[in-house]
């Protein structure tokens, strides 16, 4: 018998830096599978079909939902995004660790299929700080700027339903938290019944 990896869920507003985050996550811990979602938006230039996403039109998303192919979905900024079911939980049963990029949408589908999942929110310090990161980017009309804005105001309603939160006033410091908290939730007792009980057995 093994103990099952965690399922890491990492949700909060475009521009409070959980892309690079869930990067150095990825780093620091190679054995972290990171699930590629699935998403009728436009790539964007230099993201890779199949490897930030993979990208696909609006009627065969619909196809696969049909199919029940997704852990979750969810519509963000009017395109479809969903976690592809096939392989989530049979890298968690294989012992490996998952970790899913996703909104609140998605994250509380998420919770209530598999509520032992580590559900992490990252947030900007402050609406000045996201503001400003939204603006560098240079790459949202003002219009959608407010969007985005408007959306983060509403999703703070949601943190209560986390586990984590991280506040990224600092990339560095925001990092090793997100760092701390998986070192600490894959030494959980909870987590570790198996190996536990290997070593108990030692003892007989
Ligand atoms: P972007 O288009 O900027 O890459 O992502 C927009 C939003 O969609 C982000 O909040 C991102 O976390 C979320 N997202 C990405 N993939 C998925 C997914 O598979 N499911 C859900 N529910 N949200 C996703």
């Amino acid at each position: 018998m093994k103990d099952k990896g965690l399922l890491l869920v990492v949700s909060g507003p475009s521009g409070a830096g959980k892309g690079t985050i869930c990067n150095a996550l990825r780093e620091k811990f190679p054995n972290i599978h990171y699930s590629i979602s699935m998403t009728t938006r436009q790539s964007r230039t230099g993201e890779v079909d199949g490897t930030d996403y993979y990208f696909t039109t609006n009627r065969h998303f619909e196809e696969l939902l049909q199919e029940d192919a997704f852990l979750e979905h969810a519509k963000v900024y009017d395109h479809y995004y969903g976690t592809p079911k096939k392989s989530v939980f049979a890298h968690i049963d294989e012992g490996n660790h998952v970790m899913l990029e996703i909104d609140i949408q998605g994250a509380m589908q998420v919770k209530k299929k598999y509520p032992q999942g580590v559900f992490i929110y990252v947030v900007p310090p402050s609406k000045a700080v996201l503001e400003e990161r939204l603006r560098g980017r240079k790459t949202d009309s003002e219009e959608v700027i407010a969007g985005r804005l408007s959306k983060a105001r509403q999703e703070l309603d949601w943190i209560q339903q986390y586990d984590y939160v991280i506040v990224n006033d600092d990339l560095h410091e925001a990092t090793a938290r997100a760092e701390a908290i998986v070192l600490a939730e894959m030494c959980s007792v909870d987590r570790n019944g198996c190996r536990i009980q290997q070593i108990q057995n030692m003892y007989q």
